[in-house]
């Protein structure tokens, strides 16, 4: 079954026809600016999966110079992807809908931490980037 998600005004949809095959919280300075909170979760796929499937004039995607990107709607501000030279590589776990059949496995880049959050869970902690990872870097 085909996965489903989309932005908070309804504009953008996207379809994933594949699993999604890893999770992770990443508490990095970047991430927590783009998405305005403590953490961002991400969740990766295999990107030949992924398809949107409206609102595609209305995604923005904000790069940095190592060719990572952050992609969000242009009308309402919702994150949604995480690109890899302007390719979707990983979605935002918050956006998709419905029930998924994996967690988050760990969380990245607790060395930027905000002082704020604590985490109360006991997935591993890696102060910088651990060897897998799915989101923008
Ligand atoms: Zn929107
Ligand atoms: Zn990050």
């Amino acid at each position: 079954m085909a996965i489903e998600g989309g932005c908070l005004c309804g504009i953008v949809r996207y379809e994933i026809t594949g699993p999604l095959t890893f999770a992770d919280h990443c508490h990095c300075s970047m991430c927590r600016r783009q998405h305005g909170a403590a953490f961002s979760t991400y969740a990766a796929f295999d990107p030949s999966h992924f398809k949107w499937l409206s609102g595609e004039d209305f995604i923005k995607i904000y790069e940095t110079s190592t060719g990572a990107g952050w992609c969000f709607c242009s009308e309402c501000g919702s994150s949604l992807a995480g690109t890899e030279q302007g390719r979707i590589t990983c979605i935002t776990l918050g956006t998709v809908e419905g029930d998924i059949d994996i967690e988050p496995a760990l969380h990245l880049f607790v060395g930027s931490k905000a002082k704020w959050y604590d985490i109360a869970d006991d997935r591993p902690q890696f102060e910088k980037r651990p060897p897998v990872t799915c989101e923008p870097r």
